[in-house]
């Protein structure tokens, strides 16, 4: 039988394009029940809400005794839906490396909808659904759906899957590596401040792309069109980024802060990613090194 690790991917993939049915349809209902929780463009939407209740009682209903934890805090409900079923082309996979994880060594990170400021502007290729799993705090496996992949090109096939494992690799998109010596940066579109304006200019790009969502960031690193996620700001949260850094770190990049230091997702880690986020897919220590002092200064990690 596959490893406990292998079982909770390939679920973690059907739940997720599960999850984003949910997201279209609420879209499509046009009524989207949006709440600010407070602080900068801090939202909620009934989308949030319905997709973390969905993976959590989907997850808890399969692996009883591993650790959950989500964006939105919604409680476990019971009368949830939770027959996504498994993914067979993920359990086809062979990856001895995690055949001793038990369930309770694993923590899942769940960022149900992340993008929400740009959903709410129908900015809907900034969205994605993000199930990050770690192990010994470290981020190993990764899914990212993006729901509504194609929207603009008229394709009926609404959606796409990527996911990885540190150890077997990433699948679901068109590897593109970004072209050598080339600096285009890509940064928040709705939390930027004074810091992370600062870090970008003294970092000299080529480019600045603007866009939302740190799950389409890590796309956009991932798809060769930006070589660096920067964001110097302590905003980004663990279910941000575990899923992002496990899938980066299965094809050779890498995630951390910007000090370098690699994020901590043991289950009681404070949840703000106070060092900042840098993520690439190639030369990471390249990128660190223009980081300017000051800025590392100020993101205390
Ligand atoms: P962004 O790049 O602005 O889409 O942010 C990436 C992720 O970090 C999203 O889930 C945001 O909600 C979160 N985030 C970043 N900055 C902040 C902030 N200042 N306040 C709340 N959430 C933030
Ligand atoms: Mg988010
Ligand atoms: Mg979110």
């Amino acid at each position: 039988m596959a490893s406990t690790m292998l079982r909770l991917l390939a679920s973690s993939v059907r739940i997720a394009e599960r999850a984003a049915e949910v997201v279209r349809d609420i879209m499509h209902s046009g009524d989207l029940g949006i709440i600010d929780k407070g602080g900068q463009r801090n939202l909620q939407t009934k989308a949030d809400r319905a997709v973390e209740k969905l993976i959590r009682a989907s997850i808890v209903s399969q692996f009883p005794k591993l650790t959950v934890i989500g964006e939105e805090d919604e409680k476990l409900d019971a009368s949830a839906d939770v027959k996504a079923g498994v993914d067979p082309s993920v359990l086809e996979k062979e990856c001895a490396l995690y055949n001793d994880v038990p369930e309770e060594k694993i923590v899942v990170w769940v960022d149900p909808l992340d993008g929400t400021a740009e959903f709410t502007e129908g900015l809907l290729d900034h969205v994605t659904i993000l199930i990050g799993i770690a192990v010994d705090g470290k981020a190993v496996g990764g899914v990212i759906n993006q729901p509504f992949f194609n929207y603009q090109n008229g394709k009926s096939n609404l959606g796409r899957t990527i996911w990885g494992l540190v150890g077997l690799g990433a699948f679901g998109w068109n590897r593109t590596e970004p072209p050598p010596g080339r600096k285009i940066l890509i940064t928040t579109r709705s939390h930027s401040n004074e810091l992370v304006n600062l870090c970008l200019e003294s970092m000299s790009p080529d480019k600045v792309l603007r866009q939302g969502g740190a799950g389409n960031k890590a796309l956009r690193v991932l798809e060769g069109e930006a070589d660096a996620y920067v964001f110097a700001s302590p905003g980004c949260k663990k279910w941000d980024t575990c899923a992002p850094e496990a899938i980066l770190l299965a094809i050779g990049g890498d995630l951390t802060d910007v000090h370098g230091n690699k994020i901590c997702y043991d289950y009681n880690v404070k949840f703000p990613n106070t060092g900042g986020v840098i993520a690439t897919y190639r030369n990471h220590q390249e990128i660190l090194d223009k980081i300017p002092q000051v800025v590392r200064d100020k993101l205390i990690a």
